[in-house]
């Protein structure tokens, strides 16, 4: 059975097919954070929900490009940016570092891009100018460019393809300067705003004078220029639809750089929000959380994680403190048969890349491969998971596994972790090459070259591991 993505731009499910005629490179765009504070569990939810798209493709021998932008240039941040009297690099880098740090608090690949919306001013100039030769975008007396909605629409061009729009409401010419604005404020939106005193420091100059660009003017043209004109996959939190999404689309296949018949995304993937404690998150009802604040509250973030990746990405979800205590208590479970599993395989010993492969258990992989091809149905994917553990469980109470079984077992465990990326860091399975260097060190302490076994030591920290000797011998944990 193939993959299914449930499409936004044509509300129905669909098979997976990409671009590439090989049927093998897939290009994958994620609108990422703005960097004016720390992000929230919710924004956490659609990078997470973004990680396992990503995951998952690769899963099925797909080739990603996954882009996530850097919005560093926007109402908000401008805002900040002359509220703290910082430069514009200074506020966003702190945010920015931060950002990443917590990408991988929570085991997310790091995107192979992630263009900053300040190093595309050129890419974003010419946009708007092919676009004004096009007769789409309008300049106005105080040196903003507009994008005119009638103009597209009279070109045949669908304004609405996400969201359904009401036009009797909007008057011709309107214009919307903010970034973010309403359904109902369905007017011509900024693609330049010229500058103006507020924005201190943070302008660049253009042909229609100083200024900065709009924000969703910025995504169309990085998008298209890391991953072309068209490509597979537009993901976002279901925030985004309107204005950004259909902006992204208005200005992108209003350039007209497609090909024929080919759109500018071909599937675009929203993430549903999130509720905390039931209700809508809010500083002032106590229930706004950043990831860091739940890290003070003594959770990890494979927890966080976990909790996240339980629910579908189609439907809003509760995240509650108590559901992360249940995370808690569902990933000891996994932990606990993987830990009997490794015993009766022998793998501490003898380091899993050495011993011979066994057949996955292919079982598990295929039911759960069945469970995701279906629109990601993750919950179907952790019933077949834990109905996997109690089977495991139980065979390993009747003493029925033999050390190879349990060894395939545990192949085929790995193998859906690649996916989930929740396996407990400590017992993940170590790579052939630095069982390699574990071993080379070995044997240069054997020879008393303490010099070479500290270089190894240092090699494998380079790469993500630290040495622990025990009385055992040496293990090697992740960092
Ligand atoms: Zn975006």
């Amino acid at each position: 059975m193939g993959l299914k993505f449930f499409n936004t731009l044509s509300r129905s499910v669909q098979e997976f097919v990409p671009l590439d005629p090989a049927g093998k490179r897939v290009g994958m765009y994620c609108c990422g954070p703005t960097v004016y504070d720390f992000a929230h569990i919710g924004n956490w939810r659609t990078f997470v929900f973004g990680d396992l798209v990503r995951r998952f493709l690769e899963f099925k021998g797909y080739s990603v490009q996954h882009v996530m932008n850097i919005t560093d240039v926007e109402d908000k941040i401008i805002k900040r940016v002359h509220e703290t009297k910082t430069s514009l690099r200074e506020f966003t880098g702190q945010y920015e570092a931060a950002f990443f740090e917590d990408l991988t608090t929570l085991n997310c690949a790091m995107p192979h891009q992630t263009p900053r919306a300040s190093e595309y001013i050129p890419a974003i100039i010419s946009l708007i100018e092919k676009l004004i030769v096009r007769g789409l975008a309008y300049k106005t007396a105080d040196g903003s460019v507009y994008f005119s909605i009638e103009k597209y629409r009279g070109c045949g061009c669908q304004y609405g393809q996400l969201v359904k729009l009401n036009f009797d409401e909007m008057r011709a010419g309107e214009r919307v300067k903010n970034d973010e604005y309403a359904k109902e404020s369905l007017a011509d939106f900024a693609l330049w705003k010229s500058r103006v005193p507020e924005d201190g420091a943070v302008f660049w100059s253009s042909p229609w004078g100083e200024g900065r660009p709009g924000w969703h003017i910025e995504c169309s043209a990085m998008s298209m220029k890391l991953l072309g004109p068209s490509f597979d996959l537009h993901l976002g939190g279901e925030d985004l639809m309107f204005p950004h999404h259909e902006d992204e689309i208005a200005q992108s296949e209003g350039a007209a750089l497609q090909r024929d018949g080919q759109r500018f995304v071909k599937y675009w993937l929203h993430g549903a929000f999130l509720l905390v404690e039931g209700r809508k998150m809010s500083k002032s009802l106590g229930n706004f959380f950043t990831l860091r604040d739940l890290l003070a509250k003594g959770f990890t973030g494979r927890e966080i994680r976990y909790l996240l990746l339980t629910a579908h990405y189609r439907e809003t979800f509760n995240f509650t403190l108590e559901g992360l205590q249940g995370a808690r208590t569902a990933l000891a479970r996994v932990d606990e048969c993987l830990t009997k599993l490794r015993e009766v395989a022998g793998v501490e010993v003898k380091l899993v890349n050495k011993t011979r492969l066994e057949e996955e258990d292919s079982r598990l992989v295929t039911a759960f491969t069945a469970k995701l091809d279906d629109d990601l149905n993750v919950a179907g994917g952790w019933g077949v998971i834990f109905e996997w553990v109690r089977d495991t469980n139980r065979r390993l109470n009747d003493y029925t596994l033999t050390p190879e079984t349990a060894e395939a077992a545990i192949k085929a465990w790995t193998k859906i972790d690649s996916v989930l990326g929740i396996a407990d860091q400590n017992q993940i399975e170590i790579p052939a090459e630095i069982v390699a260097l574990l071993e080379d060190r070995q044997a240069a302490r054997k020879a008393r070259d303490f010099k070479r076994a500290d270089a190894i030591r240092d090699e494998l920290k380079a790469k993500g591991w630290v040495i622990e000797d025990t009385p055992k011998g040496p293990k090697l944990k992740k960092l």
